[in-house]
Order: C-alpha cells, then structure tokens, then sequence
C-alpha cells in the first residue's frame, strides 16, 4: 500500500514510522528502499481485502498520480456493509483500478459490479502477443472523420484480436497501457487505448490517448460512466459516410 493510517491520518511511508491498514487495521511496516517506489507492507495481511493483490510499481507509478486523499480509498456499500479498498477514487465518484496480473472474469464482474462507476487501466505490457499486435494499431483502427475533421476516436471490428481477449467484454471502459512499467522513454511513446464498452454501429470504440491525456482527464473529473455514454450516444447519432483508414 502507498498510505497507512499514522496517529489518525493517512500518510506516506517514512523511514521508523508505524502505521496500521485502513481496511484491516494490522501493523504495516514502511519500505523505503532505493530500488522500489516506497510502500507499506503488511505484517500480516491474513485479515485484508481478499481483492487485494501483492503491487508492482506499475500499479503503484500509477496510484502516485493522483491526489493523496484519492488513493486507497475505503469504499463501502451502505447497503451490503460490503467493503473493499478502491485504488483511486475520485471526489465526484469514478473508482479507477488498475490491473496488473491476470484476473479470473468471475473476479472481474464482482468488481464491477460493486464499484459500478469505474474505469480500468490494465498493464498490457505483460503480454507480448498484445503488445507485438498493437504496434500495428494504425491499420486496425479506422478513425472517425466528421466534416473531415478528425476525432481521435476509432471503430473497429477486431478487438478482441487487438486487446487481451478477457478485457474485451467488460461494461466498464477499460484503458490498456501497453508501455508498461519500463517504457522506453527515448522512443515514441506508445498511446493508451481506451475501449469504450459495448457497440457502436456494431463495432468497438477506441480513443488513443497519451498517459497525460488519461490523466488530466481524470483528474479533471471529465472521464466518468456518463461521460463515456455520451460519447457513445454521440457517435450513434453520426453518419460514417466519411470514414476512413
Ligand atoms: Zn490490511
């Protein structure tokens, strides 16, 4: 975890501290190491988020991203007592998890559909079929042109070729990220794609985006479930005629 509770209030790991988990109020114990971002470890995480997996500093290079009070976030359902740690959760309410490892679907629909209004950013990288395919993005994907203005946004009919096939399917947008946890910075860098769920004029939606495009619009409070059904509602309404490759 990046946060644990010290003296009543969620902080960063330092050197000597003690701190106790949010969710299962055992010790954590601050790692502060030269090599791996600083973390809390739990001295025993037998009674924890059973959701709760072991973190790469992918994940974690991720989590920093956002606001202290954003990350690790205890999300209960008033009506179950159900609870979990959300990884970021946003003031206007859009849960963002990010996914490292391969996730059962059974566990993936259960996260779903407690957090409802989510997004996924999932480590494309790991795969190395995926990340061989998607070097090719450019002619899968054919974009969207309205009076022959661009739109960033893409249609295709191969996603599931395209995209790890599990991901594919979900209800919620799901973003892979296939530079990974070590990019190389000197090269292009390889855009994010958002996967729009469900169809639109029977094919998928994709919109290529930086991982500062993701973020400010995140952090900005702009990508949200209704956002997402907006633009889907959108580009039903258009006329392809103007498509291309
Ligand atoms: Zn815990």
């Amino acid at each position: 975890m990046l946060t644990a509770d010290v003296n009543g209030s969620r902080c960063r790991p330092l050197p000597g501290a003690v701190g106790s988990c949010p969710f299962c109020n055992s010790e954590m114990i601050p790692r502060c190491g030269e090599v791996r971002v600083h973390h809390w470890a739990h001295k025993s995480k037998a009674d924890c988020d059973p959701w709760w997996e072991p973190e790469t500093d992918w994940h974690r290079n991720w989590k920093n991203e956002f606001p202290l009070r954003w990350q690790e976030y205890l999300f209960t359902d008033h009506a179950t007592g159900e609870r979990h740690i959300a990884d970021v959760h946003t003031l206007a309410g859009l849960t963002v998890e990010f996914q490292h490892s391969h996730l059962e679907p059974n566990e993936r629909r259960a996260r779903e559909t407690f957090y409802k209004n989510m997004l996924w950013i999932v480590d494309g990288s790991r795969l190395e079929g995926n990340r061989k395919k998607i070097t090719e993005w450019r002619n899968k994907l054919a974009e969207i042109i309205q009076n022959q203005h661009r739109t960033n946004l893409f249609l295709t009919d191969n996603a599931d070729d395209l995209f790890p096939a599990n991901w594919t399917n979900s209800p919620a947008p799901v973003c892979f990220d296939y530079m990974g946890p070590k990019a190389d910075s000197s090269s292009d860098p390889q855009p994010l794609f958002l996967l729009y769920p469900e169809t639109v004029h029977r094919k998928r939606l994709v919109e290529p985006l930086t991982r500062d495009g993701l973020l400010r619009s995140i952090l900005s409070e702009r990508l949200n479930m209704n956002s997402v059904r907006g633009i889907m509602q959108n580009v039903a309404s258009l006329r392809l005629g103007g498509r291309r490759r």
